[in-house]
């Protein structure tokens, strides 16, 4: 396994926001991890990396622990965090938010490599490379936070609901760059409301409802689930 979570928990000032999760995610999978607002998706996603420091369980990335390393640690091991926030620099430009991303290079050919797969992947990216960040419209911020994620040249990228907020036809963009950038080699842990779309590009899911892991199996197990029919597809 790539990435594997342990018996996590953590808990906000004694309130337990994630109780017990296990889960596994292997090397060229999409897995995503879905669940109402409030199921204690991204508190998993910043237990992982140690944003939220967990009260137990463990965080292993190709066979070492990372939960309590510092967030530049992590990036260098090949772990990529793309949050819902997405944390761009507003007053920068679209091409220096990138150049930001690829800090972690020295030589500048290695700098230089995955921005032709960024512009590929998002050709309206490199139509607005001189424009602030702060002037772009949602989901092209969206795209330029998992552009930014993809300079490091991760292993693994892990996506907290890229799909929040943005236009439905932008989301379809983001779902295919989702299946092309597993397509380029990087294995991805999406963490999604939108289930139904998500299953459609996913091998495996993690349902969770109140901190806890309620379902998981293969993208038709769940899907054919019906408790998940009901509350989350609406069949
Ligand atoms: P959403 O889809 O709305 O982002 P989520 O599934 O990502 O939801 P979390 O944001 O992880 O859920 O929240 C899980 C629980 O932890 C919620 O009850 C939330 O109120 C609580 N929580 C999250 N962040 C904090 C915080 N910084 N301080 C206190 N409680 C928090």
């Amino acid at each position: 396994m790539l990435l594997e979570v342990s018996k996590l928990t953590s808990a906000y000032a004694g309130l337990v926001a994630i109780s017990d999760i296990s889960l596994q995610v292997a090397e060229g999978e999409i897995v995503v991890v879905a669940g109402a607002n409030g199921a204690g998706k991204s508190t998993l996603l910043q237990s992982m990396i140690g944003m939220v420091k967990p009260r137990s369980g463990q965080v292993s990335f190709a066979g070492e622990r990372i939960e309590a390393l510092a967030g530049h640690h992590i990036a260098a091991r090949g772990l990529a965090f793309v949050p819902e926030s997405k944390r761009l620099f507003p007053r920068l430009s679209v091409a220096d938010n990138l150049r930001l991303g690829s800090y972690l290079h020295r030589k500048k050919a290695d700098r230089e490599a995955p921005l032709e797969m960024v512009f590929q992947l998002f050709p309206r990216l490199k139509e607005r490379l001189a424009q602030r960040a702060e002037t772009l419209s949602g989901g092209e911020q969206q795209m330029l936070a998992i552009s930014r994620a993809l300079m490091t040249r991760p292993r693994m990228l892990m996506l907290d609901e890229p799909s929040q907020g943005i236009m439905p036809k932008l989301v379809d963009e983001i779902f295919d760059a989702v299946l092309a950038i597993r397509a380029s080699g990087v294995t991805v842990l999406l963490v999604e409301q939108r289930l139904a779309e998500s299953l459609q590009i996913a091998e495996r899911a993690y349902v969770l409802q109140t901190g806890r892991v309620i379902l998981s199996g293969s993208a038709a197990e769940v899907r054919s689930n019906p408790e998940v029919r009901r509350a989350y597809l609406g069949i």
